[in-house]
């Protein structure tokens, strides 16, 4: 009886095991197929478990008995830029290997040819208190990848961030990189902020990719091969049309197309790089840059609301650089008139100084005189009188040149035509200056061997040489100064060398423009407008002066201008007749 009920003890517990275990078996069950996301169990031997129907609908399997190797019958690990996975780094075959994967971004090829951007982890898995080395299954978790969309409001309080962004400072460029990570990831995995103009330079003055080792290669890269609107295969296209451009999908192949060499390719792949979205920063109708988008790893392409909001965000940023650009040009112009007033002023004031001692000397001389009741000799006066008239001249060739920018200005430069020969012109201006050459002990010479004759503004032409040849004593450091004056078919050739101070590289294509000087005012004084005032008379004869020189070794300026409308004979000198008076 007792054994009996023993008996029937036994039964009702194992039922009641039985019927505990079947529940945990639902639970279990329950659980995988409710969990959301992708699950697969396997064992060591590749045996299948547990394969829930959203693993089913994801990786578009029915589910498998067996995995050989980790491999999803029919599927393809892939990268983003879709190259297959090698197998042995493959998620499945990592963890079996050992190796828990945690958080990754993985690209999966499905039998039926599409890729879905899956986002998951992979654990080994050891029995409880097993210290073996290998895992005896793998537990694989895994849901699609679905990039936040950017709804309206989303993307009207983005463009109000980028606007409070590019208000905030003057220093726009230094605003780039934060425009950019209001953009990734939101609207893109990574984007690249170009500035520059087709056939200039570009710089890619910010970078940012969402994953933080992708972004160093991004930077890296753009570092080593930076950008070249010039080189066929960069950016030209869109510095060219100045047009938006999309790319749904940039395959291994076009992006390697892009590339320098291996090593760029290397790098240009590592990035993941599989959609882009491409839009030139237009400012007054210039393209000034560009903004390049691209999303990563095969996430869905840029579509026609992303495409609306990148170009809006461009247009602001281009319009926001243009008026910084503006703002930056207006100060430094106002700090370059500051600036030479300040020179101007001390200019004016120096032969000022001179003038006004002697005249007040003069003065005395001529009381204490009258005083004794003697006359005033003429000899002094005259002394005076010299001193007066230089710093007279000096004045009003001051003052001349302000009126002559002034005119320029206002395009009032108006040259009066007459027939002459540019080599006396050049041997007059020559013959003036001889005084202060020997002053400073420097040999002046000249060779022309023949009349150049053309149709010029005497007035005009005789400023141009005299400006030459008065900066060639100035910075010529007593070296001897050549001028040279020769005829080329229809092209007058007047050319002035000194072996002074010269010019280095930096300044030499700046010293033409306004107030523009390659030398400090405490060694030498000057406007800087002499040069200034020369190019655009020469260029309203239609003609060009150019200047090389190197620093220390002296400079050479030239001048070729048109020789007008002239008879046919004078151009072969010698024997062209002499200009009528
Ligand atoms: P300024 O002589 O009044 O400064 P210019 O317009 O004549 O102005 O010349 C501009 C600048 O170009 C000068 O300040 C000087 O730095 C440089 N420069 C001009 N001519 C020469 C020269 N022959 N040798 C070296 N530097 C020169």
């Amino acid at each position: 009886m007792s054994s009996g009920r023993a008996q029937l003890s036994k039964i009702r517990q194992v039922l009641v095991e039985r019927a505990e275990a079947r529940l945990s078996d639902a639970a279990l069950r329950l659980l995988i197929e409710q969990t959301g996301e992708a699950l697969l169990l396997m064992d060591a031997a590749g045996h299948v478990l547990a394969f829930n129907a959203e693993a089913a609908h994801q990786f578009r399997i029915p589910v498998p008995e067996r995995l050989e190797q980790g491999c999803l019958p029919g599927c393809d690990w892939v990268r983003p830029e879709n190259a297959s996975v090698p197998l042995e780094v493959s998620p499945l075959t990592r963890a079996l290997a050992g190796e828990g994967v945690r958080e990754e971004r993985w690209g999966l090829r499905r039998p039926d040819g599409t890729v879905v951007v899956l986002r998951g982890s992979v654990f080994p898995i050891s029995p409880a208190g097993s210290a073996e080395e290998a895992p005896s299954g793998v537990l694989l978790r895994a849901r699609e990848e679905l990039l936040p969309r950017l709804d309206a409001t989303r993307a009207a309080r983005l463009l109000a961030e980028a606007g409070a962004l590019l208000g905030a400072e003057l220093e726009t460029e230094a605003q780039m990189e934060p425009l950019l990570r209001l953009l990734v990831p939101s609207l893109a995995d990574a984007g690249v902020l170009f500035l520059g103009s087709s056939g200039e330079s570009v710089r890619a003055v910010a970078a940012v990719h969402a994953e933080p080792e992708r972004h160093v290669l991004l930077v890296e890269m753009l570092c080593r091969y930076p950008p070249d609107t010039l080189d066929p295969r960069g950016l030209p296209s869109l510095f060219l049309t100045g047009r938006t451009e999309r790319t749904a999908e940039l395959t291994e192949e076009q992006q390697v197309a892009l590339t320098r060499d291996a090593e760029h390719a290397r790098l240009l792949l590592s990035l993941g790089l599989s959609s882009y979205l491409g839009v030139p920063l237009v400012a007054r109708g210039r393209i000034i840059g560009a903004l390049a988008l691209f999303r990563t790893d095969g996430a869905p392409a840029f579509g026609d609301e992303d495409e609306r909001l990148a170009e809006e965000l461009s247009r602001r940023t281009a319009l926001s650089l243009d008026n910084a650009r503006l703002l930056r040009e207006a100060r430094e112009a106002v700090r370059l008139r500051d600036e030479f007033l300040g020179i101007a002023s001390h200019e004016l004031k120096t032969p000022l100084t001179p003038l006004h001692l002697k005249v007040q000397l003069l003065q005395k001389q001529v009381d204490l005189l009258a005083a004794n009741g003697k006359p005033v000799s003429a000899e002094r006066v005259s002394e005076t009188l010299d001193v007066v008239q230089r710093q007279v001249r000096k004045l009003t060739s001051l003052v001349d040149n302000l009126l002559d920018v002034s005119r320029i200005t206002a395009g009032r430069l108006k040259l009066e035509l007459e027939e002459m020969d540019l080599a006396s012109v050049a041997a007059e201006i020559l013959y003036r200056f001889a005084p202060s050459a020997a002053q400073l002990h420097c040999s002046l010479e000249m060779h022309a061997p023949v009349p150049v004759l053309g149709r010029w503004d005497r007035l005009r032409l005789e400023q141009v040489v005299t400006n030459l040849l008065s900066n060639a004593l100035k910075y010529g450091a007593g070296q001897p100064v050549l001028l040279r004056v020769e005829a080329d078919g229809r092209t007058a050739r007047l050319i002035v060398e000194d072996g002074g101070i010269g010019i280095s590289a930096r300044d030499l294509p700046r010293i033409f423009e306004r107030f523009e000087r390659a030398v400090s005012d405490r060694h030498y004084g000057g406007l800087g407008l002499g040069l200034y005032i020369t190019r655009q008379i020469v260029e309203a004869f239609g003609g060009t002066v150019k200047a090389t020189s190197e620093l220390g070794r002296g400079s050479t300026f030239v001048l070729e201008l048109p020789r007008g409308d002239i008879p046919e004979e004078w151009l072969s000198v010698p024997g062209a007749p002499e200009p009528k008076p």
